[in-house]
């Protein structure tokens, strides 16, 4: 089976009893393309679990444009501030930094910081930025012995395919009292109930939607508590909401000159801050 040409779920995969990757039971319900487990409400999708990025993401997805690296720069002070999160001086680690603008911006308001990224050209474009190449890794192993105060995954976490074993890893480069700040879709989210396969965030590398309740529980497993949750309003540029359009049916929107007018909202995410216990 082609799994680049159909997400459909085969019989066995349909009938196999499937621990969800989350909470670890066995009740769940079946879709066309995805499951959802009945304990904790996450839904994920097995056959994009092995989604590869090309070196092309950030540009397919305009994230070095300098509108949009503004608007995210803008939306993450937003985030620090709604968390009472203090960087400088502060070992930052960025899971998944993608075009690096928030790595940037960190690095620039005097935190110590340190990247991980999958993608090469992305992990050269932070060195160029001055970033140390040796704070920079293709992943976790690159950080063992370290000592964050604090890790972010900027709509990230949803993407890592192995979330347990990326969990194991960061004790290894964390203390107790280090701070953990994520920004996902959640599957509990009005949103997502409302729209299900229209929802925007329904695209081919997010193999995983978390429920809130999820999360804590996993999380809780590795030794994080939840202390906070925040609603996570972004600044988007226009061309941002309608590279995700394109992404989702493939029509492409003229947005003319307001291409780089940006708004604030918060469609179907959640903010969660955990601390190490
Ligand atoms: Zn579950």
């Amino acid at each position: 089976m082609n799994r680049a040409s159909s997400e459909t779920l085969t019989v066995a995969e349909r009938t196999t009893e499937v621990l969800c990757p989350v909470c670890g039971h066995r009740n769940q319900s079946f879709a066309s393309n995805h499951h959802h487990c009945r304990d904790c409400g996450s839904i994920w999708h097995p056959a994009r679990r092995s989604f590869q990025y090309s070196a092309d993401y950030p540009v397919e997805r305009g994230h070095r444009q300098n509108a949009v690296v503004a608007s995210k720069q803008r939306t993450l002070e937003s985030w620090l501030t709604a968390t009472n999160t203090e960087i400088v001086g502060r070992q930052v680690l960025e899971v998944g930094f993608g075009g690096g603008a928030t790595l940037d911006w960190m690095h620039r308001h005097g935190a110590h910081v340190f990247g991980l990224e999958p993608i090469a050209a992305n992990r050269l474009a932070a060195q160029a930025m001055g970033i140390t190449a040796s704070n920079i890794g293709a992943d976790m192993a690159a950080f063992a012995g370290r000592n964050f105060d604090l890790a972010l995954y900027l709509d990230s976490f949803e993407h890592i395919p192995d979330a347990q074993r990326h969990l194991n890893a960061l004790n290894q480069a964390t203390r107790a009292g280090s701070r953990a700040i994520l920004v996902l879709p959640v599957a509990d989210s009005l949103s997502r109930r409302l729209l299900r396969g229209w929802w925007p965030h329904d695209i081919e590398d997010h193999w995983i939607f978390y429920s809130t309740s999820g999360l804590d529980a996993l999380w809780r497993a590795f030794g994080w508590r939840l202390v906070q949750t925040f609603s996570p309003s972004k600044c988007l540029t226009l061309q941002t909401i309608a590279a995700h359009w394109r992404m989702k049916t493939g029509m492409t929107v003229p947005l003319g000159p307001f291409a780089n007018s940006a708004v604030w909202l918060n469609f179907g995410e959640r903010g969660l801050v955990f601390e190490r216990s």
